[in-house]
């Protein structure tokens, strides 16, 4: 499970900080310390470590609350406090146009889970009464656009695609078209995966963007990748602008590094987490109940 070995971790400092009843300042600067050992073998970015912790201590030494009755509690108050701050905050929404369609560009390297994703959300979106539309702008692999076409099958969304060939931003700017003329609410761009971030690939995504404007630019990251994800959310960041990140395959046992980094180093908030293989495993993200799982 997801932050299993950061979970055991941090509840071993909390018990022994319990252990200690009244708190010394030599007490929170070894709590500190493993704090930060846990943190950094999770896999969080190096930076975000260093800042949490001389935050978490800057609070538990500058609040008084070593003189507090349960000091340990306070402690780990804050450190619940602070990680739900780290993920974002509160829950990031999806943006919804207030003139329909709403445009939703996904993008992300090969294998992250793109166009799982892409289902995932229109199945939630579908249950919210929207009537998505999904497009099939990955055109190198015309596996992907079988495998969006499967999905849309599955879930009755229709899929909009054209004759091989066509230019994706072509595709993507008739897509908003034919979504007006058929009521489609939502539309959700697939766009190209490839193996590595590459000059091509940007392009492409950026003369989407500049030509359908999306809402929502979506980046799917797969949680199982650790900082690697971290650095391809900031790269996009970057180049594209990202509204927003999905973070896939939450359900295998991620240290949970990028989970914890994105938002710090991107500023781009985690919207969506993928828990499953299936068209429903996918949640909103949570900071505050992430949090949770990993303190309780
Ligand atoms: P794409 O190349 O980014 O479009 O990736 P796909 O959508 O084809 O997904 C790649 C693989 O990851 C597939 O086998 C998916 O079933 C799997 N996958 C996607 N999201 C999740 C998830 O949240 N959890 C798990 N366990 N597998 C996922």
């Amino acid at each position: 499970m997801i932050f299993e070995s950061l979970a055991e971790k941090l509840q071993d400092t909390f018990k022994k900080l319990r252990g200690h009843g009244r708190l010394s300042e030599d007490d929170v600067n070894t709590a500190m310390r493993d704090i930060r050992m846990a943190l950094l073998e999770a896999d969080v970015n190096f930076k975000v470590v260093k800042n949490f912790v001389a935050k978490i201590k800057e609070r538990a030494i500058g609040a008084n609350i070593l003189e507090s009755l349960t000091p340990a509690q306070a402690v780990i108050q804050i450190v619940n406090e602070e990680l739900t701050q780290l993920m974002g905050g509160s829950v990031s929404r999806l943006t919804i146009a207030p003139n329909p369609p709403t445009i939703i560009m996904m993008a992300g390297l090969q294998g992250a889970g793109k166009t799982t994703s892409v289902g995932k959300l229109g199945t939630m979106l579908k249950k919210q009464g929207k009537r998505p539309l999904f497009v099939a702008a990955d055109i190198y692999r015309p596996a992907a656009i079988k495998q969006l076409q499967v999905i849309g099958e599955q879930l009755d969304i229709p899929v909009f695609t054209m004759p091989e060939g066509t230019n994706p931003v072509t595709i993507a700017d008739e897509a908003i078209k034919h979504a007006l003329s058929h009521a489609n609410d939502i539309v959700i761009i697939d766009t190209a995966g490839r193996l590595h971030i590459n000059e091509e690939l940007m392009q492409e995504l950026k003369s989407i963007k500049s030509t359908v404007h999306p809402h929502e630019i979506l980046l799917v990251v797969d949680a199982m990748t650790g900082q690697d994800a971290v650095n391809v959310a900031e790269s996009f960041n970057k180049d594209l602008g990202l509204d927003g990140v999905v973070l896939t395959k939450m359900d295998g046992d991620a240290r949970g590094g990028a989970a914890l980094s994105v938002k710090a180093v991107t500023g781009c908030p985690i919207k969506f987490v993928g828990t499953g293989e299936k068209l429903e495993a996918l949640e909103m993200f949570y900071p505050d109940r992430m949090a949770s799982r990993i303190l309780d």
